[in-house]
């Protein structure tokens, strides 16, 4: 038997990183077993799904390396509906499904105030097909549904408590549950590796692979990623969206390997481990069940240790998406004519060590290619003391004739100016750094000032000394 998986994201919104993290996991377990991956998108909700959400799901998985053409598919449920239609009418014809049209309000009149689900009123009164019918699914009175689950085990469900659930509407539209079952039986598919939050639905929907004739899937319900108050994630309150983790400077290997330990991890203590040994050692069986804590400050500490670890031309390619604003990026503060790229290859493997995410480049450099800095008002209140101006001065003087213009002679003649005043080096170095750069926190200083270049560094060192007249 041929293992096919599938991933079956909704497009009603940005693309959570839970259903990254389950896309990654059916796709390590297709791979593991030789078997196949299918991406199929669950479009049926029409009012809530929009094409752009589609485009964004294919693109994000793209990134963390589900690319397109190397899976079957995309899948769209939507075109699928004749053979949801036809399942349906099979259920009805068979006997395991009939019509009902009481409303909620009938069934509560009949059973009291509190609704305890759907009483079976209409079971055996032949209601037919027709417009405000709706179908249910008759369940079986006695026995259990044994869910088989690589995760939980075989979580057990008593039938008697499963009510007669609609699997059409009144206008003859088959619900989502009974989709999502009628395609993964067209598509063969022999492992359903999903949320947890799908769980309870499983039960019903193995009766209805049961009503139709087919052996069910074997099921893993992977754990509920949570925040640190352990709430579920939720798109109005936490950042959920993949794209937003890329737009903001991680890396797809950082996050790809983040993902996967969320209920999991590799061998002996580690963390940060290449893919292939996630795709060697990774197994489903695994997984913990309980939820997993997504923790940013952890991602961002990750994500800081990758991008240290590659090689600085690449590391310089990966910043350009942030320094020209392409795509979903926000365009840097300076103009495209204003960028130097020797510059920034000059400072990049200064950068390189201090960024936690890409996007904090921007800030680090900006100082380099704008006409003049742009000046943090609390940093400057905070720095330009009573001695400021003087010590600007002896500074502008001696930068004027220092040679040669490099990080160390500006180091040691910066470091005199100081000392003549009784200032340790890093009060010295502050008004400074705030002149050029605008800030109290950046590059190394020196450094920069070798690259920024005598002149620009004097005209903007001049420029704060007079602010201070
Ligand atoms: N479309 C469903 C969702 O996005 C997935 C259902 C499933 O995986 O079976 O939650």
């Amino acid at each position: 038997m041929t293992v096919r998986v599938r991933f079956a994201p909704s497009p009603t919104g940005m693309f959570h990183v839970g259903g990254a993290r389950s896309a990654l996991q059916n796709w390590i377990y297709a791979k593991q077993q030789g078997g196949v991956f299918v991406l199929r998108i669950e479009d049926t909700d029409a009012a809530r799904n929009k094409p752009e959400w589609t485009e964004g799901i294919l693109s994000a998985l793209d990134w963390i390396g589900i690319s397109r053409g190397s899976y079957e598919g995309p899948y769209f449920q939507s075109a699928n509906a004749g053979e949801h239609r036809a399942a349906a009418t099979r259920l009805y014809e068979s006997g395991r499904a009939y019509y009902c049209d009481c409303t909620r309000e009938d069934v509560q009149a009949r059973t009291g105030s509190q609704y305890q689900g759907y009483d079976g009123y209409h079971r055996d009164l032949g209601l037919g097909p027709g417009p405000g019918h709706a179908l249910r699914f008759r369940t079986p009175d006695e026995g259990l549904t044994v869910v088989v689950d690589l995760i939980r085990g075989e979580p057990t469900f008593e039938n008697k408590l499963i009510e007669d659930f609609v699997i059409a509407r009144g206008d003859g539209s088959p619900v989502f549950l009974l989709a999502n079952v009628v395609d993964d039986m067209t598509m063969g598919i022999t492992h359903v590796i999903r949320a947890e939050e799908h769980l309870p639905n499983t039960p019903k929907q193995q009766l209805l692979w049961d009503a139709l004739g087919v052996k069910p899937p074997i099921w893993a319900h992977v754990p509920v990623v949570v925040n640190e108050k352990r709430q579920k994630l939720s798109k109005r309150r936490d950042k959920v969206a993949l794209e937003a983790y890329r737009d903001e400077g991680y890396l797809a290997g950082a996050m790809r390997n983040y993902l996967m330990l969320l209920g999991w991890a590799p061998s002996g203590d580690r963390e940060i481990v290449e893919w292939s040994v996630i795709e060697d050692e990774f197994r489903l069986e695994e997984v913990n069940p309980s939820p997993a804590f997504f923790d940013e400050k952890k991602l961002r500490a990750f994500n800081g240790e990758y991008i240290r670890a590659l090689p600085v031309a690449e590391f310089v390619d990966a910043c350009q998406p942030w320094l020209t604003g392409t795509g979903t990026i926000a365009p840097p503060p300076w103009q495209p004519e204003e960028f130097d790229a020797d510059a920034f290859a000059a400072v990049a493997p200064l950068a390189q060590t201090r960024l936690a995410v890409l996007s904090e480049i921007v800030p680090n450099v900006d100082f380099l290619f704008l006409a003049s800095p742009l000046i943090d008002e609390a940093a400057w209140t905070k720095t330009m003391k009573d001695g400021s101006a003087d010590l600007l001065d002896a500074a502008i003087a001696a930068f004027e004739t220092l040679e040669p213009w490099n990080a160390e002679s500006l180091k040691s003649t910066l470091e005199a100016v100081g000392a003549e005043r009784g200032l340790k080096l890093g009060k010295t170095q502050a008004p400074v750094r705030v002149a050029v750069t605008g800030r109290t926190v950046g590059l190394p200083l020196f450094e920069s000032l070798e690259v920024l270049g005598r002149e620009r560094t004097l005209t903007r060192m001049r420029a704060a000394r007079l602010r201070l007249v």
